[in-house]
């Protein structure tokens, strides 16, 4: 066991490693009530909105709690009690919000494809067109528990010519992927403070057109989980409407100036992108294959083929990569033996050449002489 002295990398989509400068920002405490800290809060939101482009038409209302606390408020509040909503689901997180969006009493329908399939625009004109009564539409940008990315610009344009309203999770593609809300219709999109923007985790933020949360008032079956309320009483006293997040907040201001810095969304994409690939490079070289065809792999979190070896267990892999200082992320599929790792973090290459040899040590370690999944182990027999 080395690293003693060291945090391990986070190969995880959050909470994930973060910048000294970040961490450093939540040495300091803070009065929810004192202007200074308010300022904080008005800039955060400024700063988000602005990745984006939606200050002309949305407003940013942060939630406490983890993601899915600001998924929850923004199906509960956007929707109203008697609205219809159709999730579209090809993983985890679809399941996810169809199973709160049920819970909050409303309409539920859901249209599902496989984990390796993404959702398409016609899926989504032909859902619509053959129920009426649908309001509104959630889907994940990217679905994390596979890594896959779903088209929305094509998904928003067929939502929004058949005047519904839709409902993205975009929790870990916001700040990596390009989101345009000039050219990309959608009434609440969600996001968090522990994924690409580097934040620790611990609060949530909703961007929602303008001129449906002035409407909204009441939906929400939730006391906490207001996103109207919230917004509202932020506007009239400049406060979070409970108890906030201080260190979260401030530390994300921090992580905002450095994304800001570093060259913005497009050098967050480009960093990840060479994250991914190196990852995927040197995993293919130790005869691990990815479970995504790579034109509909987001480059943020990465599902590998367990190993076919009788010698793999993932307990035993993960520990013996974490204690060489790297976190994996276990798989989320119910039917294939997978592992995940992650793209996202205060991290580059290197970490990620660093990572492979880590696993590459610890296959030898285990005795591990396959680490190609099944069918491609049978495939390499056969030949
Ligand atoms: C991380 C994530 C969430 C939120 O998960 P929490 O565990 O509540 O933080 C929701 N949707 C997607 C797609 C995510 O990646």
């Amino acid at each position: 066991m080395s690293n003693f002295d060291r945090d391990p990398i986070l190969l995880t989509p959050g909470p994930l490693t973060t910048s000294l400068a970040t961490k450093s920002a939540m040495l300091r405490d803070w009065g929810s009530w004192d202007s200074r800290f308010n300022a904080v809060t008005a800039r955060v939101r400024e700063r988000l909105t602005a990745i984006v482009n939606a200050e002309a038409t949305h407003v940013c209302v942060p939630m406490q709690g983890s993601g899915t606390f600001s998924v929850e408020a923004a199906v509960n509040t956007i929707v109203p009690r008697d609205g219809h909503v159709l999730v579209l689901i090809n993983g985890a997180y679809g399941r996810r919000m169809a199973r709160l969006t049920e819970m909050m009493g409303r309409r539920l329908s859901t249209f599902e494809t496989a984990d390796d399939v993404p959702t398409t625009a016609a899926d989504v004109a032909r859902a619509l067109d053959a129920d009426a009564s649908i309001t509104h539409v959630g889907l994940i940008h990217c679905e994390t528990s596979t890594g896959i990315l779903n088209p929305l610009p094509e998904i928003a344009a067929a939502v929004a010519t058949r005047g519904k309203s839709l409902i993205v999770d975009a929790m870990s593609s916001f700040g990596a992927i390009a989101i345009d809300a000039r050219e990309v219709a959608f009434d609440a999109l969600v996001a968090a403070s522990g994924k690409c923007i580097e934040g620790p985790p611990g609060m949530g933020f909703v961007f929602v057109r303008r001129s449906v949360l002035e409407r909204c008032a009441g939906n929400s079956t939730s006391l906490a989980l207001d996103l109207y309320d919230q917004w509202a009483y932020m506007e009239k006293t400049t406060q979070w409407r409970y108890t906030p997040p201080t260190h979260v907040v401030v530390a994300l201001d921090a992580a905002l100036i450095q994304f800001e810095a570093q060259g913005g969304q497009p050098a967050r994409l480009a960093r990840y992108t060479a994250n991914c690939e190196t990852l995927v490079t040197g995993m293919g070289e130790l005869g691990f294959r990815p479970f995504l065809d790579s034109h509909i792999q987001a480059p943020i979190i990465v599902t590998f083929h367990a190993p076919a070896d009788s010698k793999y267990a993932f307990k035993e892999f993960y520990e013996r990569v974490r204690d060489k200082g790297f976190i994996l992320y276990p798989g989320k599929l119910t039917q294939l033996e997978t592992f995940r790792v992650g793209c996202i973090g205060a991290i580059g290459p290197d970490e990620m050449r660093h990572a492979v040899n880590a696993v590459y040590d610890t296959l030898r370690e285990m005795g591990i002489r396959q680490a190609a999944p099944a069918a491609v182990a049978a495939a390499i027999k056969a030949a």
